[in-house]
């Protein structure tokens, strides 16, 4: 049987960046998927490389936000009723890390990791020709409510402690740096350190190609297909059985279905949205990502068009919701766009669903699984998993080489999560 170093399951973003940083220390590493890479979530989210988001994601808190997300009323992320008592713990758990003291001490264990983020994906894209997808747009929040403003002051206070710049703006303000969108009265935040990328599928692709160029493999073939071996582990590909000693599961929300075959599992939650590419109408640009906070969807620029992302909908992690279902709730949220700014015709015939994963207390799982020798994980970075992956595999490499950890590693090993 053939062996390598290193078996890396999953070809998003969060594994190929683990297999460069691997690969970049010595070790033969090879990555196996059933798809080609960046075909999943690392192609259909919103390419942001936010320099904010060092807090755990709001989720509904209490019986009554619950409730108002079952019944999918506002802008907040709804919930499906059926899969209500597979998220409980979840969401007693992500309750209480939203509480103070915890937000403050989970903050700053983030910081170091967000604040290294946008270098590291720059480094790699320098060096993988993938420099013309990154752009210096910053990021503009806009709210149309006392109340929503007020719901990012959190966020802010973060900011201020951590030392992030943003700047308040009033419609004036947004209409400088947005001329095309109609906001009566709103205001807005604008985050000027955040980048965004124009196709984070391509990225995730320059990266593989940078990856099979310095002499690595990405076999097609099934990571479900794991089991322990001789000596460490193996996989069936499309070529055949391959071993390792070390393997890293990247597999994002499919990763809990592989953790249930070894007896573990891990209370984590999905955010699943939709998105849509609408073209361009003459004369009306849109020159970054810009949420509407109160409306509940973001538009950003990208090579296919103007990309909507609406619809937020929490669920139990591996068992996504009505992804074959029609989305009301998305097609509001284009007539509200609409009202934003003028969109044309939309480039896909349905909108498509993306998945993330979401931890309890919002820091990703980076590490070794406690109890299973040469078995490492690597996920859970919910809405920032496009912008950390380059820098949490550097931190996988490293813990894995037993090198220096350039970032205090302890906040983000998986036995804080693990149940087994
Ligand atoms: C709507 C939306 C917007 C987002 N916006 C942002 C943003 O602006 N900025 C940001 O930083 N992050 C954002 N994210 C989060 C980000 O997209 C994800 O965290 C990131 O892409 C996760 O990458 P991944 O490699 O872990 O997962 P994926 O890209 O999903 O890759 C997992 C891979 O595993 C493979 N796989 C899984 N199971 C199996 C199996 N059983 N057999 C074979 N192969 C398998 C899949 O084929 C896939 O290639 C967003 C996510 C969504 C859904």
């Amino acid at each position: 049987m053939r062996s390598v170093d290193v078996l890396v399951l999953g070809a998003g973003i969060t594994g190929i960046s683990a297999a460069l940083h691997l690969q970049g220390r010595g070790w033969n590493a090879l990555v196996v998927d059933a798809q080609g890479p960046g075909e999943v979530s690392s192609r259909g989210n919103t390419g942001i490389l936010e320099r904010t988001g060092f807090l755990p994601l709001d989720v509904p808190s209490g019986a009554g936000e619950v409730l108002s997300s079952v019944l999918g009323r506002g802008p907040a992320m709804r919930i499906e009723a059926r899969t209500l008592p597979a998220l409980l713990k979840f969401l007693r758990l992500a309750r209480q890390h939203t509480a103070s003291p915890s937000v403050g001490r989970l903050a700053r264990a983030l910081a170091p990791l967000q604040s290294s983020a946008i270098g590291e994906h720059l480094a790699i894209a320098r060096a993988a020709s993938a420099f013309r997808f990154f752009r210096r747009t910053g990021w503009l929040k806009i709210y149309r409510s006392e109340r929503g403003l007020a719901s990012c002051e959190v966020e802010r206070h973060f900011a201020r402690i951590i030392g992030v710049p943003y700047e308040d703006c009033g419609a004036h303000d947004i209409a400088r740096l947005e001329p095309d969108l109609v906001v009566h009265g709103a205001a807005g935040v604008f985050w000027p350190e955040s980048q965004s990328v124009s196709s984070p599928g391509g990225v995730t692709k320059a990266y593989a190609r940078f990856f099979r160029e310095r002499g690595g493999e990405i076999a097609s073939g099934d990571p479900s297909s794991l089991e322990p071996a001789w000596s460490g582990w193996q996989v069936r590909t499309a070529r055949g059985m391959v071993a390792a000693n070390h393997v890293v599961l990247a597999l994002g929300a499919d990763t809990l279905p592989l953790l249930a075959r070894f007896g573990l599992s891990m209370p984590l939650a999905e955010l699943c949205n939709r998105h849509r590419h609408f073209r361009a109408v003459s004369g009306v640009g849109l020159s970054r990502p810009v949420s509407d906070v109160d409306g509940g969807f973001l538009l950003t620029p990208m090579e296919r068009g103007v990309r909507l992302v609406a619809d937020r909908q929490l669920a139990p992690a591996g068992r996504p919701g009505d992804e074959e279902a029609g989305s009301p709730g998305f097609e509001r949220a284009v007539e509200r766009a609409r009202a934003l700014m003028p969109l044309g015709a939309s480039v896909e015939d349905v909108p498509v669903v993306g998945r993330r994963v979401l931890t309890p207390d919002g820091l990703p799982a980076i590490g070794q699984v406690p109890g299973a020798a040469g078995l490492w994980l690597q996920l859970g970075s919910g809405s920032a998993g496009f912008a950390l992956a380059p820098a949490m595999g550097r931190m996988l490499a490293e813990l894995m080489s037993g090198d220096p950890v350039f970032v205090d590693p302890v906040p983000f090993a998986p036995a804080r999560l693990l149940v087994g």
